[in-house]
């Protein structure tokens, strides 16, 4: 069991509070039909994946990409399964390369997976070759898949990994996708090289804390005074064009039944009193509507660009499609709004063509909306509380100035910094109010500061071994937005500890 084995160890790091973005990278590679898919999707449990269609000659491949968890660890797990679909001898590693190569150089770690029933096969051989000359840097784990038979047998077991460490990577791990067997000791040797990985990052941010100004500084830039970067990001036809003509006030884009009838050179940036807003990715959308096969999807991948580039994004919704459906959002905007809080990013949903429900049951069907739409996007990101939801007509120009005005205020939030001083201060007050599980093993909070602003990034400092509970984190989040005026942005607290 992982959880038990860290019993007397300094408590291990705290994966949970790192941005997706910010993630150490996992690769999955082996020959097809190892069970890389298995892997991945064991690692990722019931999180959700996203898929990315690289063009490759004139085929759509896919990579996914998830979430993984295991054990304590967090990780963006990369399964480049779909691009060796065809594969045969030779052209495998011809077809993975340029999307490896490039994906390599930016991950942490690699898990070079073999078929243990299989035994060693030619194209590991080639794939074990391959990696030797074009990842040198990175220090595969070679695991053996499909062990599970032979975990009976251990002298076949051990033949099979007698037989795979003949690749030049060490004995291999075993382990069955299938079955889970193993697990723990891929978390063992994840572990230091992932952890690795946080360290630097947090190190990172402890450079950052120093030169962090206080309130009262006068050489700190007001950050919620740079440009504010808006994506405005939602499946074909539910009005992004037309809410951008409203927000440009001029009939810059076209806006049509058909979707993707938009393109062309747009203006990517307005000012809005005094203000400049600039639009990210809009083109890209755009054109990525047009291409997409029928109009049900939401450009996923697009949208995940948007989401890293963007400090604010508002995600349009149909309010006539809603209120004709069970759920008021759809998988792929699900899937959407979670990463863009699970980024860091400000977000802003907007229910589009109110006007369409005016009529015999306006009123009722308004509410309906108005309770339903907040209910939901709260079940969907417990984390943040107060997402704010707007009700608009982009078509009758109506809601121009809220939307406007509320992605301005989530800027705000989002830039918000908090003096050492007084977060200090509050912590006493706040600390006392606190009903702590058990009052003699109470973590000892030494100080609290803000290490970082876009979104808020907080440290406790805790001295001693005894970790914040997650009840007392989201304890510290909840009275730091209800406090400091903060809700409806993400907000992030670490702990580290102190001797
Ligand atoms: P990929 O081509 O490397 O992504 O391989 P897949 O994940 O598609 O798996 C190929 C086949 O191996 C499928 O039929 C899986 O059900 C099977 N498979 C995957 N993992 C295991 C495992 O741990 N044990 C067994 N017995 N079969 C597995
Ligand atoms: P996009 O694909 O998300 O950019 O959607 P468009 O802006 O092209 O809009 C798709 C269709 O919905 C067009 O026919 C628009 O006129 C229509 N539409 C957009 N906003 C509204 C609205 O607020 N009310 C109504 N009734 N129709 C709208």
């Amino acid at each position: 069991n992982i959880k038990n084995t860290n019993k007397k160890a300094p408590p291990p790091l705290d994966f949970t509070q790192i941005q997706i973005s910010r993630l150490p990278t996992v690769i999955i590679i082996g020959r097809p039909n190892v069970g890389k898919s298995a892997l991945f999707n064991r690692l990722i449990r019931r999180r959700e994946a996203l898929v990315y269609n690289t063009p490759d000659d004139h085929v759509t491949r896919d990579i996914r990409e998830g979430v993984a968890k295991l054990g304590h660890l967090r990780f963006r797990v990369l399964d480049s399964a779909g691009l060796e679909a065809e594969a045969t001898s030779g052209s495998i590693l011809h077809r993975t390369a340029s999307f490896t190569a490039n994906v390599l150089s930016s991950s942490h770690s690699l898990l070079f997976l073999t078929d243990a029933r299989a035994g060693l096969h030619p194209l590991d051989l080639e794939v074990g070759k391959w990696l030797r000359k074009n990842a040198p840097q990175v220090k595969p784990i070679l695991v053996m898949n499909k062990s599970e038979s032979l975990f009976d047998a251990n002298d076949s077991l051990a033949s099979a990994a007698n037989e795979m460490s003949r690749l030049g990577f060490g004995d291999p791990i075993a382990i069955s996708a299938e079955t889970g067997l193993g697990m723990h000791d891929l978390h063992l040797s994840l572990k230091p090289v992932l952890e690795d990985h946080l360290l630097r990052l947090l190190n990172d941010e402890s450079a950052q804390e120093n030169s962090c100004g206080d309130e009262t500084s006068s050489t700190e830039v007001d950050e919620s005074k740079l440009p504010l970067q808006l994506a405005i990001v939602g499946r074909p036809n539910v009005g992004k064009s037309t809410l951008l003509n409203a927000l440009l006030q001029e009939d810059r884009v076209l806006v049509g039944p058909e979707a993707g009838l938009t393109r062309d050179a747009i203006r990517t940036q307005f000012e809005f009193q005094g203000r400049t807003i600039y639009l990210v990715d809009t083109a890209g959308w755009l054109q990525r509507t047009k291409q997409e096969k029928g109009a049900a999807s939401l450009s996923i991948m697009q949208s995940r660009k948007s989401l890293l580039r963007a400090h604010v994004i508002a995600l349009v919704l149909d309010a006539d499609e809603i209120i004709n459906a069970r759920r008021s959002m759809k998988h792929a905007e699900v899937v959407i709004a979670r990463r863009a809080v699970e980024e860091g990013r400000g977000l802003v949903v907007i229910v589009n063509k109110m006007d369409l429900l005016r009529g015999k049951n306006q009123s009722s069907s308004y509410e309906k909306l108005m309770e339903a739409v907040p209910q939901e996007i709260q079940t969907i990101i417990p984390q943040v509380t107060g997402i704010p939801v707007l009700f608009i007509s982009a078509l009758e120009g109506r809601g121009r100035t809220t939307v406007l005005h509320q992605v301005i205020d989530t800027y705000e939030k989002w830039c918000s910094r908090l003096s050492t001083a007084r977060l200090n201060r509050w912590l006493q007050k706040v600390m006392s109010r606190h009903s702590w599980k058990d009052q003699a093993a109470q973590p000892k909070i030494k100080y609290f500061t803000q290490v970082k602003a876009r979104p808020p990034t907080f440290v406790a400092f805790v001295r001693g071994k005894t970790q914040l509970s997650d009840t007392d984190i989201r304890f510290l989040t909840k009275s730091l937005k209800d406090d400091f005026d903060l809700g409806g942005i993400p907000i992030r607290i670490m702990q580290r500890f102190i001797p």
